[in-house]
């Protein structure tokens, strides 16, 4: 076990990440070591590097919670899972086990929780501690690869629509074909439903009529709430808004029909306006979703095993991080960047690492220190779902 590993460091909001060599952390009692394989990159953790969001990582942190890997060694006590088991480290880290939340299935807003590559150092990196209890179980048939945009936009938005209660045959307005977005199209064409699909570019929208979209509208060419309500004939049944941009928001709200439900996914800092007549008079339910139980987990990555649903990847080293969050924040990533650790590991040896590697040791207790010790809950601040 090598005593350093190579990491992507937010040190300052808003700034680029470092290249860092850092500690590699040991599993305390009740919680195993992952040797990172790949990585998603989630625009979740673009605005965790950004301090987008009222509740704010403790820095510095270490993004990322798309990780899947391999565990390399387990603490005392830990008995679901063992070495060589192949497992993902999600957004929902961890939570208490025990309150009304978490005995329903609704583990995601436990006060508690504490999230990946957030309030715990997540899969930037190429070893990452995890929760035993928490980690998604990778069905063999699956790659690393593969797995990994499914465990947050998978499941998202798997959740996500099944929060819209549209039934089979019925209509689905998908806001935003990006990372999140791609994947929607495809668990909702499995579920059975119709799908129109919104975005502002071209490329995407193309792609999710491949993907199997019925209709799909570039909302930067027209008003998308009329345009889906032509085309469904009074609006969407279920609409799935995983746009990062406000106007996406009111916009999904006008599209969905008379007792339709539109569920909230992107998280774009801000308020967005309701037109309150239209939503009391027309029975709108309008509803937040936050990534999934580790029940949706299992459910979601089932699909992929049957082949229904495929993560479009492009795979990047994890030098690259800059660069893939600058497109990103431009619309400039088509489906998802993964981060490979096959490749990452060659290019480690690049100087410009091994540069920053003398400056990193005074944070390197710092990590330790983010890694154990409790972090304020997401839930207890503004920051409600
Ligand atoms: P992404 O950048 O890969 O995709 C976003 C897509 O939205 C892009 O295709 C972009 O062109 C499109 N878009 C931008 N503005 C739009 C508009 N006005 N109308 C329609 N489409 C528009 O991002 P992603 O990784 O898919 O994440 C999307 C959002 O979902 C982020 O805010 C992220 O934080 C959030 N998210 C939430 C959860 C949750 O549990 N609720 C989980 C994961 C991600
Ligand atoms: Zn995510
Ligand atoms: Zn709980």
């Amino acid at each position: 076990m090598p005593l350093k590993m190579h990491t992507a460091v937010v040190q300052q909001f808003g700034k680029p990440l470092e290249l860092l060599e850092w500690d590699v952390p040991s599993p305390g009692a009740g919680q195993i070591l992952v040797k990172t394989e790949a990585c998603g990159v989630c625009h979740t953790d673009l605005h965790a590097a950004h301090g987008d969001w009222p509740v704010k990582p403790t820095l510095p942190f270490i993004p990322g919670h798309e990780a899947i890997g391999l565990v390399t060694a387990v603490g005392s006590g830990v008995t679901m899972v063992k070495e060589g088991d192949r497992v993902g480290v999600p957004w929902l880290y961890s939570a208490c086990g025990h309150c009304e939340y978490c005995l329903t299935g609704w583990e995601t807003v436990c006060a508690q929780a504490q999230f990946g590559g957030y309030t715990r150092n997540g899969g930037f990196a190429e070893y990452l501690l995890a929760d035993p209890d928490y980690v998604a179980h990778i069905p063999t048939g699956l790659t690393a690869v593969d797995a990994a945009p499914l465990i947050c936009a998978g499941i998202t938005t798997y959740k996500g629509i099944k929060e819209t209660e549209a039934r089979p045959g019925e209509w689905i307005a998908i806001s935003g074909a990006g990372g999140l977005g791609h994947l929607a199209i495809q668990y909702a064409k499995a579920m059975g439903l119709l799908v129109c699909a919104i975005d502002i570019d071209d490329g995407k929208l193309a792609h999710a009529t491949r993907l199997g979209a019925d209709f799909v509208i570039n909302a930067k060419t027209g008003d998308p709430a009329s345009a889906v309500k032509k085309a469904t004939d009074g609006g969407a049944h279920g609409v799935l808004i995983t746009a990062p941009s406000l106007i996406a928001f009111k916009q999904g709200v006008g599209m969905t029909r008379k007792r339709g439900t539109c569920v909230l996914v992107g998280l774009p800092p801000g308020e967005f306006p309701v037109p309150l007549f239209d939503v009391v008079a027309n029975c709108i339910t309008i509803r937040g979703s936050f990534v999934g139980s580790r029940q949706d987990m299992a459910e979601a990555l089932a699909f992929a095993v049957g082949g229904k649903v495929k993560a479009d990847t492009e795979l990047q080293p994890l030098s690259s991080i800059n660069q893939i969050f600058a497109r990103l924040e431009h619309g400039d990533v088509p489906s998802r960047v993964v981060l490979d650790f096959a490749t990452v590991n060659t290019r480690n040896q690049r100087s410009d690492v091994d540069e920053r590697v003398a400056t990193a040791g005074s944070k390197q207790g710092m990590v330790r220190a983010t890694a154990s010790d409790p972090a304020p809950s997401l839930h207890t601040g503004a920051l409600i779902v």
